[in-house]
Parts: C-alpha cells; sequence; structure tokens
C-alpha cells in the first residue's frame, strides 16, 4: 500500500525548545516508520523575520543536526532545504492568485508576527501561509505534523487545496494537520504564552541548556498558588503545564506524577522536573556532538535532491493542469 505523504518544517531562526520538540519534532520521529515524510529546513520562512542573515549557514546546519540527533532518520525521511529547491517560489506564483489579500491578513498569525516584529513589516510576513501551502502541497502531503499554533496556516493551505480544484479540476487532496499529545507547550515565565525563542531566554528550555541551565531556568518558573501538587489545568494552569513536562520528559502518566510529588512541594517537584529534562536531553545533546557539519550538509544535499526531483515532476503535473504551454 501506498504510504501516507508527511511534511513538515522548522525555520532555522535560533536553538530549537521544548515546545519545537514536544509540539513537532518528537512526533515527527515517531511517524518516520510508516509514512512518506519530508522534513524541510525552512530557511527561506526564516527571512521574514531574521535582522541579520549573519549566522543563517550556521543556524541551518545546527538545527538539521539537532533533527538528527532528535530522531530523524535520512535512511527513512527526506531531509531538505527550502531555498534549494526552486519550484517552492514557482508554486507560491501560482497560489498567489487564488487567495484575496483580505483573507491573509485576517490570518492571526499575520497579527501576531507582524507585533512581534514591528520593523519588518513585510510582504513576505503576509504571504507566509502561501508559501507555507506551496511547500506542503509541492509534495502532495496529506499529513503535516504541526504545533496547534500553525492551526491557521493548514487551514489556508485546504482553502489553496480546495480552490485550487475548483477553478483547475481535482488534483490536491486536502492536507490535516497531525497534533502531538501536547500540541501547545507553554512559557515558563508566562504562562498564559507558547513557548517561543522569540521570549526571554529563560522563558523556554533549548534543546542544548546543560543541566546548570535547566535547573535555573525550572527553578525560576512561574507557579500558582498553593505549595500541593495537583494537576487542575483551569485553576492552577502554570502548574499543570510543569506536570505536563514532566510526564512528556519521564513519560510517566500524569497521576503517577502527582502522587509521587503530591506532598513532597514545589522545590522538589522542580528538582524531579529538573532532572527528568536533563535526563532526556543529554543523549540527545551527545548525539549532536558527534555530528560532523560536513556530513549534516551531505545528508542535507542528498535529501535536497530526492526533493527536488520530486518538486520537479509535480510541478509539471500541475503546470499541465493549468494548461501552461510545455515547450517541451
Ligand atoms: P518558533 O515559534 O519558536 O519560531 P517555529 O515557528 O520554527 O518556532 O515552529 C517550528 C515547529 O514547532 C512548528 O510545528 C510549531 O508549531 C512548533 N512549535 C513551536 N513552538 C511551539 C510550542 N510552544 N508548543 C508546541 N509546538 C510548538
Amino acid at each position: 500500500m501506498k504510504k501516507e505523504i508527511v511534511l513538515s518544517g522548522m525555520r532555522p531562526t535560533g536553538t530549537l525548545h521544548l515546545g519545537n520538540y514536544f509540539g513537532a519534532l518528537k512526533r515527527w520521529s515517531e511517524v518516520q516508520s510508516d509514512h512518506d515524510c519530508y522534513w524541510m529546513v525552512a530557511d527561506l520562512h526564516s527571512l521574514t523575520t531574521l535582522e541579520s542573515t549573519a549566522d543563517i549557514e550556521k543556524t541551518t546546519l545546527e538545527m538539521t543536526t539537532l533533527w538528527l540527533a532528535a530522531g530523524l532518520d535520512p535512511e527513512r525521511s527526506t531531509i531538505f532545504l527550502q531555498s534549494a529547491v526552486p519550484e517552492h517560489g514557482e508554486l507560491n506564483a501560482i497560489f498567489a492568485t487564488l487567495l484575496p489579500t483580505s483573507m491573509l491578513e485576517l490570518n492571526p498569525t499575520y497579527k501576531e508576527m507582524t507585533a512581534e516584529h514591528p520593523k519588518s513589516g513585510s510582504f513576505g510576513i503576509l504571504n507566509y501561509p502561501v508559501l507555507q501551502a506551496a511547500d506542503i502541497l509541492l509534495y502532495k502531503a496529506s499529513r503535516v505534523p504541526v504545533g496547534r499554533d500553525q492551526e491557521p496556516h493548514i487551514e489556508i493551505t485546504r482553502e489553496i487545496a480546495r480552490r485550487f480544484n475548483n477553478k483547475f479540476g481535482e488534483f490536491f487532496a486536502e492536507p490535516h494537520a497531525l497534533f502531538s499529545e501536547t500540541p501547545k507547550i507553554y512559557s515558563l515565565t508566562e504562562p498564559e504564552k507558547k513557548m517561543s525563542k522569540s521570549g526571554r531566554p529563560d522563558s523556554y528550555i533549548g534543546l542544548l541548556d546543560d543541566e546548570k541551565i535547566v535547573r535555573e531556568k525550572i527553578k525560576g518558573a512561574i507557579t500558582d498558588s498553593g505549595s500541593e501538587i495537583v494537576y487542575d489545568p483551569e485553576q492552577k494552569p502554570a502548574l499543570a503545564h510543569l506536570i505536563d513536562l514532566l510526564h512528556l520528559s519521564s513519560g510517566k502518566p500524569i497521576e503517577n506524577v502527582v502522587s509521587e510529588h503530591g506532598g513532597a512541594g514545589y522545590a522538589s517537584f522542580k528538582t524531579a522536573l529538573a532532572e527528568s529534562v536533563s535526563a532526556m536531553l543529554i543523549p540527545i545533546q551527545e548525539r549532536f556532538r558527534s555530528y560532523k557539519p560536513a556530513d549534516v550538509k551531505n545528508i542535507l544535499a542528498d535529501g535536497t535532491a530526492k526533493a527536488r526531483a520530486v518538486a520537479q515532476k509535480n510541478l509539471g503535473d500541475i503546470k499541465e493542469k493549468i494548461g501552461l504551454l510545455n515547450l517541451k
């Protein structure tokens, strides 16, 4: 049976954090065995908000290395560089004709990104979900494993697929988001917000943070009033987020986390959480250090060649469907 096609990407804009890991990356490594997976280094998308590209080569290789260290397997998945597959831009130009700009202006992530990066305010930010639709549909992916924050973008991709099919005839299946068990991981310092690398450094735990830093950040994490460890996401959301992190990092069910730490108080709970997070991160960090940048670059080059071949074939079919003159 033909495997379902899965695609997702991340922007190489800085180190990855537990939100990226539990919201996306961990799920990516799980789905590799029974899907046809494409993992995209979304370097073109990072240009929308990066103020300087001085470090982009370094962060691109660092992020790819972290993916490999976290379990992505180039033997089973296609790991590729968006900017080296020009067909993404071509399909973007086609898709850009299908939606009214007013629909893109209503996109909640457009509003968030322009508020967070008032200096950039570019057309690229408005175009972000259109390019993302091109990324996904270029490979005819039907599943997109992302965090909850990406839901509006997947909806726009579905809308673009529908409009293309209506205008040019049935071609694309509408893709669906694939959410992890906890599709939203929260900031340690502002527990009502998602954990994000654009937040304060002590608001997120980076996948490369060492034990001491993890301990300090978790020690400083906001908790709710009281001292008892109870799981109550409505009344005590900040504590519930930390319990979720202990559950996710240790693999223990929430009930066991609560019963083990129930009467012990916040300080000892936080020590256990820091130990659990570090125990999970240390093997990833060891694997990260074992890769040579040249080998990672080769993996990315091989994956990009595979992705490009699929992209060229599919874009040819798309142009034929539209009825554009074929000069070959
Ligand atoms: P950031 O928001 O930190 O810039 P990206 O936009 O590059 O990260 O997101 C990469 C992937 O990680 C996306 O699938 C996104 O949904 C997921 N992700 C990012 N932050 C979180 C979070 N706090 N919780 C769950 N998933 C997240």
